[in-house]
């Protein structure tokens, strides 16, 4: 999954990328309210860490320009503890949620993974899927158990699962894939997504992901 931050503050931004990616998000970073509305436009990203006051255009203006587009973005901004109307402001102009400046980046974490699992209207942490939930996959703990058996996998082969489980009963191109999969920046060999479909196929079973062909793949919804 991928969320794009948006932070002024460089060492607090790194750092922000830096523990999302160790909680397995592809985490992109811009430092401005004009770059970050560039970003939004052109990428598919499951959630947004907002700081709210940012150069060239403000956090509050960013979301108030996604939500007047009509986007449903899950977004979290980021306040500094002596403006508490910042939250107020935020919230009202359409913010999921928030945290206030230090905080902990665990937290922030788990936070992002309630809203875009909210966004996806569930309520549980846990991805079930099949008949007798033979398929789960914990994207907090970042383990899947496939017929009661923990299953090893890559970080992509996970975060590929993930998609696809997400939107269990939609066909996802691989386009589509790579852009949900891959941050700025990373090395995208031109058959990855084939690949690693090859390697869930083999890990779990060969009949769970479809390929749809001159389509992409799906992990078929329930009663498909
Ligand atoms: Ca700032």
């Amino acid at each position: 999954m991928r969320v794009l931050i948006v932070e002024d503050d460089r060492l607090l931004g790194e750092g922000i990328q830096m523990g999302l990616r160790q909680a397995g998000w592809q985490a992109d970073r811009v430092s401005d309210g004009l770059a970050a509305r560039h970003a939004l436009a052109g990428e598919p990203f499951a959630a947004l860490v907002l700081d709210l006051g940012l150069p060239r255009l403000s956090g509050l203006e960013v979301l108030k320009g996604l939500r007047a587009g009509g986007s449903k973005l899950p977004v979290l901004i980021l306040t500094a503890r002596d403006t508490p109307e910042d939250v107020v402001a935020g919230l009202d102009a359409g913010a999921d949620d928030y945290v206030v400046k230090p905080f902990n980046l665990g937290e922030l974490a788990a936070r992002l993974r309630a809203l875009v699992r909210r966004a996806g209207g569930r309520a549980a942490s846990e991805l079930i899927h099949g008949e007798f939930q033979q398929l789960r996959l914990d994207p907090a703990s970042r383990r899947v158990v496939f017929r009661g058996t923990p299953v090893d996998l890559s970080a992509r082969e996970f975060d590929l699962l993930h998609e696809l489980l997400d939107n269990a009963g939609r066909v996802m191109t691989k386009a589509q894939l790579s852009e949900r999969l891959y941050a700025w920046g990373d090395e995208l060999e031109s058959n990855a997504i084939e690949v690693h479909i090859h390697h869930l196929r083999r890990k779990l079973a060969p009949e769970l992901i479809r390929t749809v062909r001159g389509v992409g793949y799906l992990i078929p919804g329930p009663g498909q």
